[in-house]
């Protein structure tokens, strides 16, 4: 008896002449993913599914919980493999029930569910589904069968290439778009809790992310810095492998704080954040920036702040997945991923040094570039662009 993983994809079926691309991505992410945990097994395309098989058991819990991960995959089966024949089929059922793998044995009542996608199989799939129940009860006299609400369900999935899959769960994924089919975004990641929440959003969509971290060393210590990386690598399970830049913004805050009035403070820091993400985006060919702001969320996060932020892009368009989301619905995301625990853990922000008692709610454009004229902008932009530290997490 064979155990195989059956993995079933969602949207991409909606492509029509793109269809391969989507195909040949999805099926890319599978191998990367598996690849890594065990390094025999072989990812391949079985009619409308696919399948992981070659694996050795031991790995097969780790298999699953890192495909329910992989985007465009939205749900998945530990299966067995059988050839499509009816009596070999009932005979695999026979184990099956014997080691009682589907946990019958306490169960009240079951259905059978054959799917019969070869239609060359020579049983139609209601009278199989009857001939299997039968051989269930055979098992198991005790059980009943309800067809509308059963307790349990023995699927058999008889697929176009002559394997049948026999399975009892069908386990849920994430959904969404496989990596690598919607561009390259720059993900800005702080240590909080909105943001990694953020990639991951843009991650479902399909979107190749890289993120980019700015610190304030020695204002901001090695730990807050630390979080990061560590919230970067809880991130890789969904984004795949990913680049992060970090930043050290110190000297920006500190010119900002000499030069430039204090209510700007904030301002221009994040206008200045925004120009290093398009210096790096033409370097390296980001589409998009993508942050965690949320609309009413603090002082920055006003349309006007936004505004005046986003004015400081030329050529770079901002994605703000989480704009209109309630803080306790992103918590409940950032709990589900596993970012939570490490978000909230108490190290600073580089946003929280220098943070003026009395920060501009409403920023006007012509005042706040009035007070950047009073920095060396494009020198500040490119140093801090040649100085980066790039960790490449995977
Ligand atoms: P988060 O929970 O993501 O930190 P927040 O609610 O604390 O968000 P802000 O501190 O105003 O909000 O930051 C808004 C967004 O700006 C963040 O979601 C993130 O995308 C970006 N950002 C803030 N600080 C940094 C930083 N130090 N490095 C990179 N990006 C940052
Ligand atoms: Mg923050």
């Amino acid at each position: 008896m064979e155990k195989v993983i059956l993995l079933r994809y969602g949207e991409i079926h909606l492509k029509g002449k793109n269809r391969g691309f989507f195909d040949n991505q999805l099926i890319k992410n599978i191998e990367n993913v598996t690849r890594k945990i065990d390094s025999k097994c072989k990812p391949s395309k079985v009619g409308g599914r696919y399948l992981i098989s070659e694996f050795s058991g031991e790995n097969l819990e780790r298999l699953v919980s890192a495909c329910t991960k992989i985007f465009g995959l939205v749900s998945l089966s530990i299966a067995t493999k059988v050839p499509s024949v009816p009596e070999k089929i009932i005979e695999v059922l026979n184990d099956i029930l014997s080691n009682d793998e589907f946990d019958l044995q306490f169960a009240k009542s079951f259905k059978v569910d054959v799917k019969r996608a070869d239609k060359k199989f020579p049983i139609q799939s209601t009278e199989f589904e009857r001939e299997l129940g039968g051989v269930v009860l055979d098992k198991f006299p005790d059980l009943k069968v309800n067809l509308t609400k059963p307790e349990k369900t023995v699927f058999v999935d008889i697929r176009e290439n002559g394997s049948t899959f026999i399975f009892a769960d069908k386990i849920k994924c994430c959904g969404g778009m496989p990596v690598g089919t919607s561009g390259k975004g720059l993900a800005m990641l702080s240590g909080g809790i909105d943001s990694p929440v953020a990639c991951y959003m843009m991650a479902k969509r399909g979107m190749k992310l890289s993120a980019v971290h700015f610190h304030s060393f020695p204002y901001t210590s090695e730990q807050a810095k630390q979080k990061v990386v560590d919230l970067a690598k809880l991130l890789v399970p969904y984004t795949g492998e990913l680049d992060l830049y970090v930043v050290s913004f110190t000297k920006i805050q500190e010119e900002i704080h000499k030069k430039c009035k204090d209510g700007y403070m904030i301002t221009i820091m994040r206008r200045i954040m925004m120009r290093i993400c398009e210096k790096l985006s033409e370097k390296h060919g980001f589409q998009a920036v993508i942050t965690g702001e949320n609309l009413a969320q603090v002082a920055s996060q006003t349309i006007e702040s936004m505004t005046s932020t986003e004015n400081a892009l030329e050529n770079l368009p901002v994605y703000r997945p989480l704009i209109a989301f309630d803080k306790i619905d992103i918590i409940e995301i950032a709990k589900k991923i596993g970012t939570f625990d490490t978000s909230i853990l108490p190290y600073e922000d580089c946003c929280t040094v220098f943070l003026p008692k009395n920060p501009l709610i409403k920023p006007k454009i012509s005042l706040v570039e009035k007070e950047e004229s009073y920095l060396d902008m494009e020198n500040l932009v490119n140093e801090a662009v040649e100085n980066l530290e790039l960790i490449h997490l995977s």
